[in-house]
């Protein structure tokens, strides 16, 4: 954790695309153990946050830090191993593998076997060839698709799709998640099944940034929620006084 005991704290990031400035000197606490819901209009720049914190894109100006370290800068696969793993607005799934194959792509980096031990089948390879797939099958499981492991990804109902992103983001063992509009196009009921996901994984203790636009799922589930607008943001709190926040209101009635 940061000096100030957060999780992950991002200083003054400043993101520039031309002219454009994305992000405008955003300040994020994130305290260990929350969900965090992270909302505003349409093109406000949150999934550009979500972008600068997972490396995508380094910011322009500012700093992030992540577990005591500096991770502003750093490359997206170090920032995975260093732990915090996201889904993205748009489903990203190897369509034409099976659920559980696409877990264990995202799994391959936390075993050590080198391309020798691939060539040869070691035993080495073969024991975490087995370890991989037990993993993978408990993460299925820990996501409520045990019975449909062997489906291809494209063939899963829209709602399990979401469901296996957020397992094979699981995979990584994140102590932060980010999950950029998981409930976007999801029906009422996949939609309460999501809730009690994001639930059970913030008791198992991994830290939580959500974005979303159901405001009733923010807002029923996250412990505090900032919001952003034209790249800044302008209020930040509980639930409830960010509902209430009158420049919250304007930015979504004028948005
Ligand atoms: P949100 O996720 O809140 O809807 P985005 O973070 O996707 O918003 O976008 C914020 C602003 O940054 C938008 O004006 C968008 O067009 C712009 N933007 C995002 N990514 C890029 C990029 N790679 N190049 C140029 N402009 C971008
Ligand atoms: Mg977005």
């Amino acid at each position: 954790v940061t000096a100030n005991g957060n999780l992950l704290e991002a200083r003054d990031v400043v993101m520039q695309f031309g002219g454009l400035k994305a992000l405008n000197k955003v300040q994020l606490d994130i305290a260990k153990g929350t969900v965090h819901g992270l909302i505003g209009p349409n093109g406000s720049g949150k999934s550009t946050l979500m972008n600068v914190l997972t490396g995508i894109y380094k910011p322009t100006e500012g700093e992030i830090e992540f577990n005591g370290k500096i991770i502003s800068g750093s490359a997206p696969s170090s920032i995975a191993g260093e732990g915090i793993a996201r889904t993205f607005q748009n489903v990203q799934l190897f369509g034409e593998m099976t659920a559980i194959e696409n877990v264990l792509v995202g799994l391959h980096h936390t075993y050590r076997s080198n391309t020798l031990d691939v060539i040869f089948h070691t035993r080495r390879c073969l024991k975490e060839k087995r370890e991989a797939r037990i993993r993978a099958a408990s993460l299925l499981q820990f996501v409520g698709l045990a019975d449909l492991a062997n489906e291809e990804a494209r063939n899963l109902p829209y709602g399990k799709q979401r469901l296996l992103e957020i397992a094979r983001a699981l995979g990584l063992n994140p102590s932060l998640l980010l999950l950029d509009e998981p409930a976007a196009g999801l029906t009422a009921p996949d939609i309460k099944e999501l809730v009690g996901m994001i639930q059970k994984i913030r008791d198992h203790g991994i830290t939580v940034i959500l974005i979303e636009h159901h405001m009733d799922v923010v807002m029923s589930i996250s412990d505090t929620v900032s919001v952003l607008d034209f790249g800044q943001k302008i209020a930040e709190g509980k639930p409830a006084e960010v509902q209430s926040d009158t420049k919250v209101i304007e930015a979504y009635l004028g948005g």
